[in-house]
């Protein structure tokens, strides 16, 4: 199958703006998210993969340059080994400055005739942008939640204290009235919301002086939220209770924690697994070696064996991340680069010859082609 283009996938032109990226995408993982989609969550799932895939290489200047240049091709999986891990990159993420971005979703609570009775209050949506490292090990974090809250004076009644409001005597509480029509098809009985207190069912004659009459106020509340360990892009943290309040009587909203994970700029990663390239030399693929290799815990010892291939994968055990639901973690998986020396002194290209010689290789520039013996 030939893979979408990433600008495609988001929907964004090829010279769009890191913030046009990261827009585009929250929309695609809003409108793709598995929680939304229950009627064709396979669908939806390898849409949000592909808009995160496109995105984790669109928000990241140097892999984006990677791929302006030549495409999917950059990040090909080279020689043996699990393939499309995606190329090396070194560079910052930079870009990112506002860290939140606040959204307000309303699930019930606006529009629609005014029922009397209880309401339940609006969730609350917010996006939390997290380094790679928190997604892995998880964060408690402070949010301060912009959000309407009851009354404290009047208890949500939006009487003065030491005042009740009154039943309607008009609609005696109901909040709507009937009348009725003289219509063609003669005398229909129909509702209307009462007039007198404005569907309301109740009607205040001192209001509360804290918040006007209306029972509720506006606050920033701080919320203090657990990032679990494990979170990956869109994954979403509910907070109950900590959306809008309700509307005479009616429970309080939730609150959603949508979680975006910042690029890092020496991992990558694939569910729980972590990956990420280590260049070595040639004697030490040769030889073998011992090297230090980044890790999420810092860094450890790993063994080269000895004759190791460029794009070799070695494995970490464990140093991947952690489940999100259950125990254990992942592995690190380490892609060998091997580099060729370059910008050779005499001896050393002399000491190469030797080499050479000793493996019974004629290496003499003037030689034709290597396949040459084959024929
Ligand atoms: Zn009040
Ligand atoms: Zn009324």
């Amino acid at each position: 199958m030939s893979k979408r283009d990433y600008y495609e996938v988001l929907g964004v032109s090829k010279n769009a703006s890191d913030d046009e990226i990261k827009k585009a995408f929250r929309k695609l993982a809003r409108k793709y998210h598995p929680d939304v989609n229950r009627d064709d969550p396979k669908v939806a799932e390898v849409k949000f993969k592909e808009a995160n895939e496109a995105y984790e290489v669109l928000s990241d200047s140097k892999r984006r340059e990677q791929y302006d240049q030549f495409g999917h091709a950059a990040f090909d999986g080279s020689g043996g080994g699990a393939g499309g891990f995606g190329g090396f990159s070194n560079g910052g993420a930079g870009g990112f400055g506002d860290i939140f971005d606040m959204f307000f979703g309303g699930q019930g609570g606006f529009g629609g005739s005014r029922q009397p009775g209880p309401e339940r209050g609006s969730d609350l949506r917010y996006d939390l942008e997290i380094e790679f490292k928190e997604a892995a090990f998880g964060k408690e974090v402070e949010l301060n939640i912009p959000r309407t809250e009851e009354c404290d004076s009047c208890h949500g009644s939006g009487a003065a204290p030491g005042t009740h409001p009154e039943t309607c005597p008009t609609c005696k509480g109901a909040g709507q009235v009937q009348f009725a029509q003289n219509t063609p098809f003669g005398r229909m009985v129909n509702t209307k919301v009462c007039d007198r207190c404005g569907g309301e069912g109740k009607i205040v004659h001192t209001p509360c002086k804290t918040c006007g009459g209306k029972g509720k106020k506006r606050v920033k509340r701080k919320i203090s939220v657990k990032v679990p360990a494990g979170v990956d892009n869109g994954s979403r943290i509910r907070v109950s209770n900590a959306g809008e309040a309700g509307t005479r009587g009616g429970s309080t909203g939730d609150l959603y924690v949508y979680i975006f994970v910042k690029p890092h700029k020496l991992f990558q990663r694939e569910g729980t697994e972590v990956i990420c390239e280590v260049p070595i030399t040639f004697v030490q693929a040769s030889l073998g070696d011992e090297i230090e290799v980044p890790t999420l815990d810092g860094n450890v010892k790993m063994k080269i064996p000895e004759g190791v291939q460029s794009g070799t994968i070695l494995r970490l055990k464990n140093k991947g991340i952690p489940h999100l639901r259950g125990q254990g973690r992942g592995d690190q998986h380490v892609r060998v680069k091997v580099l060729t020396p370059q910008k050779l002194n005499e001896k050393q290209k002399d000491m190469l010859r030797e080499f050479a010689q000793a493996s019974g290789e004629n290496v003499n520039p003037e030689q034709k082609s290597w396949f040459k013996k084959f024929f």
